[in-house]
């Protein structure tokens, strides 16, 4: 049977509802502020991480020319056609949204809360790019329209982190995560199974490494192999396969079981859209993902939070 919902997780959705009772529906909306990103802009490194696709986010690209405002009103025109009635997120989405200096953020940010429609504020960022400066801007914000901040990990394994070219290491996100505590941010953790050298323990390392905080959603990727990256070399070398579906239920599985049950389970697909998708050709398909999820909850007779054991 065909489930687009889980009564073994918490999904995003209905995090979302309980959340904020009093609208119906919520999508978030993706807006490129035409950040740059330390990893590549050479500040760190030139490179990237290795499934980053540098060129899907040329700095001509269509949108980053326009205010965030604008960018809403353009997205929207499309969005209530489809989800009628609905309130939006703007969310800073490509490349690193708290990369420049506090005054620009601050225009950007509070440009795209005033536009009509707009509920929440969503910043996706890397853990060494959070200043002290933009934690308290986002608290600032957060006292108007609840803010999420998403912050990449990806693996607790500094060994992995070298491995995929990230340049930032697990202690820099444990003073991001320090530092963003008790300041009325919501956070979401982000992270990839499936990255090379990685085993099913990595990622239940991983799950159990974020005990130390309070956290509000965590988003696990597949690593899938965008066209044009490092990942894709190895991968044509033979030096890189992608996880089976089976090999990312288990961990996916493995990893909700010692989530809190609190905690919203943003999303298991990969970002990548048509041709840029090299492989697994399951990292886009939602619903199978999601049935192959719930009936291994089913089999196991588990749940979220079923081995979390923070004290
Ligand atoms: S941190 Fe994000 S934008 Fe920067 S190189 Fe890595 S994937 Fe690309």
């Amino acid at each position: 049977m065909k489930k687009n919902n889980s009564e073994y997780f918490l999904t995003y959705k209905n995090w979302l509802r309980k959340k904020h009772p009093q609208f119906s529906l919520i999508r978030k909306i993706s807006i490129d502020g035409g950040f740059t990103c330390p990893n590549l802009d050479g500040s760190k490194g030139r490179g990237g991480c290795v499934y980053c696709n540098n060129n899907s986010f040329s700095p001509s690209a269509g949108d980053r020319m326009l205010k965030p405002s604008e960018q809403i009103v353009k997205a929207r025109h499309k969005m209530d056609r489809i989800f009628a009635g609905a309130k939006y997120i703007a969310y800073f989405q490509p490349f690193t949204n708290t990369y420049a200096p506090v005054e620009q953020l601050r225009d950007l940010f509070y440009d795209a809360i005033q536009a009509e429609g707009i509920v929440g504020l969503s910043v996706g960022t890397r853990p060494d790019c959070i200043g002290d400066d933009v934690l308290e801007l986002l608290a600032e914000i957060a006292t108007k329209v609840p803010v999420t901040l998403e912050i990449g990990l990806q693996s607790a394994n500094d060994e992995t982190l070298k491995r995929i070219n990230r340049l930032h290491s697990f202690a820099e996100f444990r003073d991001a995560m320090n530092r963003s505590n008790h300041l009325g941010l919501e956070r979401s953790v982000h992270v990839i199974l499936g990255l090379p050298g990685e085993s099913q323990q990595d990622y239940i390392n991983t799950a159990q490494s974020l005990w130390e905080w309070d956290i509000d959603a965590v988003k696990i990727h597949p690593l899938h192999i965008v066209r044009g990256t490092e990942l894709e070399k190895w991968f044509l070398a033979g030096d890189y396969q992608p996880l089976e579906i089976e090999e990312f239920t288990v961990g996916a599985v493995d990893f909700i079981e010692r989530t809190h049950p609190d905690v919203a389970i943003e999303r298991f697909t990969g970002e990548a859209q048509g041709d840029m998708l090299v492989a697994p050709d399951w990292a886009g398909d939602r619903i199978q993902l999601l049935n192959e999820i719930n009936r291994l909850f089913e089999l196991r007779g588990t749940r979220q939070g079923s081995l979390y054991l923070k004290k």
